[in-house]
């Protein structure tokens, strides 16, 4: 091989060589452009996956709080503020569609908490766009999305504003949409079982949406609306347990509870409440006359009266057939009577189809200024009620003292009569300073009553050395509660209130030896203690013509429901209820008092031997109201 030829292969192996190097440069450069692409793609699907991620996130948080029966109103602000902070958009509303007379409109139900809100109200000045009335135009996206049923993405906010806000000047318009950053709203059509509720809008800087973002927007409107059918269904079932299903008001046992509450917030912070009571005139004539659903549209007027004068705070509520009760927080008897009259008028002023006019006769009690017993001031209500009835109806009286009752004058002079008498030995040495304490006019009006529990009080301490002062007056309370519970007429509660002052007064004319014995009683001593209804009933009080109507109470307070009591071993029905009110409140009283024979139980412990007696000594209704009673702690 020549030079020639050398140095011509050298040439070619170099090319070779050189070519072998372009080509794996080449190769090398394509690997690294990849690799590069390789890394963005990576890096993207980890933000859509992180983003997925945030959604699911803020999905499940919702999620929760739905579950936890958290109010709505929460939920959907958990909504809008996730929606625009986590999820990374300008802005979100919740809206909601109403309908009146005037037609369709909306109103901004949640709003997220950001600057542009802010922005919007101060371009538009007071009122806020959250308090205002949104117009519902049928050519605004918000007509077209319910329309469609789709989500709809909308870059004209100038327009989608002028539809709801027709009032705006164009100048104002082009104020809030330039120099800010939204380019673009969505807007997703809510549908509540079958309803239409309203849009869910997102306000996004973005004027394109990407398919999967839409999707979840999507998802998040079905999880609003599952909020609300949720809260819907919570909300249902809480008014029906609190309202009355014929007018819609308030029920007793609400009534009940928040009278309850109404009581301690008026002891803490000292101040008043009053209660007006109302209970529609003639109903039965009514009734009678046009029938029934007359009579119950003519309840229903009442109703509407009481709901459309009532404070956000005042509780109206159906308390029984005709009767209704307005509870009104921090309101002293002054502005009650206000109030009270307003309602009046407002009857007498509603005409009803058919029957005309109704009227309706009302009392109003004060609590501190009448009495603090609670009680008693739903009592002092409904006498203050009657009086209006008696004195012709259609009017307002505002409660009295209690000791005008009649009542009260029966029991002084039944206690006046039995002392004077002096028929039973035991109580002759007291008999002139109890006479004194009756009669004496210093104890007129209120304190008349106070004078009977002290010398009832008395009494019992005669043979019941451990009897606790103050315990016949909480009989007397509860015996009330109970029979009002029972719907019993006013003069059977007001013969049962003599009854309690008196039921055991049988037991003076009994031996201190037997009724002070430690040891368990003989046969024979337990038939004598027996005795005492029928000695109360047919010796002590039988010569006292005025209260012969409260002598079968009496000699029936031992009567036990199931015929097992005594003197007379009737049962069920035969027995007076008042008669079981007495045998229960007596036993009850009697358990979480101290006995010779053994401590005072608890009130737990109290209420479970009473419990299990239902059926037995007491009928079972008796002891539910009971138990109600003592659980409310309203006495
Ligand atoms: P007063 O002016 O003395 O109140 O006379 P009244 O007829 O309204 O009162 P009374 O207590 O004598 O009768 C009440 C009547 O109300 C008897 C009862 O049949 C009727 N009633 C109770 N609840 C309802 C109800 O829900 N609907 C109807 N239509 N009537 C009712
Ligand atoms: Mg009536």
């Amino acid at each position: 091989m020549g030079l020639f030829d050398k140095f011509k292969e050298v040439t070619r192996k170099v090319h070779e060589v050189e070519n072998n190097i372009y080509h794996e440069k080449r190769d090398y450069l394509e690997i690294y452009e990849r690799n590069l692409e390789l890394e963005r793609e990576i890096a993207e699907r980890t933000e859509e996956l992180n983003d997925a991620n945030k959604r699911m996130f803020t999905l499940q948080h919702i999620w929760d709080m739905m579950n936890s029966s958290t109010p709505l109103e929460n939920v959907l602000e958990a909504i809008v503020n996730s929606t625009q902070g986590e999820l990374g958009y300008m802005h979100c509303v919740i809206i909601r569609k109403y309908h009146d007379d005037q037609g369709d409109y909306m109103h901004v139900i949640a709003q997220s908490n950001d600057g542009l809100i802010d922005r919007l109200n101060n371009i538009m000045g007071a009122p806020g766009i959250q308090t205002r009335r949104l117009n519902y135009s049928t050519e605004s996206v918000f007509a077209d999305t319910m329309r469609q049923r789709t989500i709809i993405q909308t870059k004209a906010i100038d327009l989608s504003l002028k539809a709801v806000l027709p009032e705006l000047s164009q100048e104002t318009v082009n104020k809030i949409i330039s120099n800010q950053p939204v380019k673009s709203v969505i807007v997703v059509p809510l549908v509540v079982q079958k309803q239409e509720f309203g849009w869910f809008c997102v306000f996004s800087a973005r004027e394109e949406l990407a398919g999967v973002e839409m999707d979840f927007l999507g998802l998040f409107a079905k999880q609003i609306e599952m909020a609300i059918t949720i809260a819907d269904l919570f909300q249902a079932v809480r008014d029906q347990a609190v309202t009355d299903a014929l007018t819609g008001l308030y029920n007793r046992r609400y009534f009940e509870e928040a009278l309850g509450k109404e009581v301690q917030r008026a002891k803490r912070q000292q101040q008043p409440f009053s209660i007006i009571g109302i209970d529609l005139d003639y109903l039965k004539k009514i009734n009678d006359t046009y029938g029934h659903v007359y009579g119950d549209a003519a309840i229903k007027t009442i109703a509407d009266v009481l709901k459309s004068n009532a404070r956000s705070v005042d509780v109206p509520a159906r308390i029984g057939g005709e009767e209704f009760n307005v509870l009104l927080p921090g309101i002293g008897s002054e502005g009650a009577m206000v109030a009270a009259e307003r309602i009046r008028k407002s009857i007498e002023a509603a005409e009803i189809d058919t029957v005309g006019h109704i009227t309706g006769s009302l009392g109003v009690a004060t609590y501190f200024e009448h009495t603090e017993n609670v009680e008693e001031l739903l009592e002092l209500t409904d006498q203050a009620m009657y009086t209006s009835k008696r004195e012709g109806r259609n009017r307002v009286t505002l409660a009295k003292p209690v000791s005008e009752t009649y009542w009260q004058e029966i029991a002084v002079n039944t206690f006046i009569d039995i002392l004077s008498k002096n028929k039973i030995p035991k109580i002759k040495h007291l008999s002139k300073e109890l006479c004194l304490k009756l009669q004496a006019p210093a104890n007129k009006n209120e304190s008349s009553k106070e004078a009977l529990y002290t010398v009832a009080d008395m009494l019992n301490k005669l043979y019941n050395p451990v009897h606790s002062p103050g315990s016949i007056k909480n009989k007397v309370i509860m015996a009330v509660s109970l029979a009002k519970r029972f719907d019993l007429p006013k003069e059977d509660i007001d013969n049962l209130r003599v009854a309690v002052l008196l039921y055991d007064i049988g037991n003076l004319m009994l031996p201190d030896s037997l009724l002070q014995k430690t040891a368990p009683l003989t046969d024979e001593e337990r038939e004598k203690i027996k005795h005492h209804p029928l000695i109360a009933s047919r010796e002590i009080l039988k010569p006292i013509s005025y209260i012969q109507d409260v002598l079968p109470i009496i000699e029936h307070h031992h009567e036990n429901w199931d015929g097992s009591g005594y003197p007379n071993k009737i049962s069920k029905d035969e027995i007076p209820i008042t008669s079981q009110i007495i045998l229960i409140l007596d036993q009850y009283f009697a358990l979480i008092e101290p006995r010779p024979y053994r401590a005072k139980l608890s009130n737990k412990d109290a209420i479970e031997i009473i419990k299990a007696d239902a059926g037995k000594k007491w009928n079972k209704n008796l002891v539910e109201e009971f138990i109600s009673l003592i659980e409310h702690d309203i006495v």
